[in-house]
């Protein structure tokens, strides 16, 4: 995608001004490449702040096509994508194309597995975790700890939604906190017990802060633990910073049992 420089272009002045940002944090952020996966509430709440705020390149990964019970939270689609049925990390790039032309971003339409998930994650400086499966985000965490990349995890629910920056080797892991994954059935979904927009927009916002710091490099400012809120009784909630367990079989041993299981249907449902 080429860079079309309007006139008088000072799209980005309120977030230099910032100062945790600056110059030279704008420079690392458009140098940036981001990965999301999935592209419902969260993702598109993601991509959305991604594009607008000029990280460089955004690769967003999602296998679902855009339905009308999607326009609620999901923040970058219309009707008309409900209608064709546009798969929604397609219909994300197109509207990204619209808001910014400095910044390109690469829809793949995949079902993210445990044969293709370290090829997607290998060589972005971070992973940002807008899926509402627990498959998925166990591969994730697998293939960043591998692989040494910072992924921001991100769930919302009812009207609940947490948040966690995993650091390999510096955090704790998703399977430091959970080493056994719960099984299917027993956690509540979107589908199920609903989910409403402003648990969704709060959580991806504050993902996207988690990003921005990591590209621009601010360590000190990190989220190092779980982020709770519930926006319907107004309780927040921050734990105190969480240490990698020796004992976790990821990122303690090294087992990436979710990485060497074969490949399945996972679902990928919208967060
Ligand atoms: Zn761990």
């Amino acid at each position: 995608m080429s860079t079309q420089s309007l006139p008088g272009d000072d799209r980005y002045s309120r977030q230099i001004r910032f100062q945790g940002v600056g110059s030279g944090g704008q420079e690392l952020i458009s140098a940036g490449h981001v990965l999301v996966v999935g592209c419902g509430g969260l993702g598109t709440g993601l991509v959305n702040l991604l594009a607008r705020s000029g990280v460089g390149r955004i690769t967003v990964v999602d296998r679902d096509t855009v339905e009308l019970s999607n326009l609620q939270r999901q923040t970058l689609f219309e009707e008309a994508d409900a209608l064709a049925a546009t798969p929604k990390a397609v219909a994300a790039a197109e509207a990204c194309a619209r808001i910014n032309s400095g910044v390109s971003v690469v829809p793949i339409v995949v079902d993210v597995t445990s044969a293709n998930v370290e090829s997607l994650v290998a060589g972005v400086d971070l992973v940002l975790d807008a899926t509402d499966n627990l498959q998925t985000r166990y591969l994730l965490n697998d293939a960043c700890v591998k692989l040494g990349i910072p992924w921001i995890y991100g769930g919302a629910v009812s009207s609940t939604g947490m948040s966690l920056t995993v650091l390999p080797g510096e955090t704790a892991c998703l399977r430091c906190l959970s080493p056994t994954m719960p099984a299917s059935g027993t956690t509540d979904t979107c589908a199920t017990v609903g989910v409403l927009a402003s648990a969704v927009a709060i959580i991806s916002a504050l993902q996207w802060t988690e990003a921005i710091k990591l590209l621009i490099g601010d360590r000190d400012h990190l989220n190092r633990t779980m982020v709770y809120l519930d926006v319907w009784t107004n309780d927040f909630q921050r734990g105190e910073p969480l240490t990698p367990d020796p004992d976790c079989p990821c990122c303690g041993h090294r087992r990436f049992d979710f990485l060497a299981a074969a490949a399945t249907d996972a679902a990928q449902d919208e967060g």
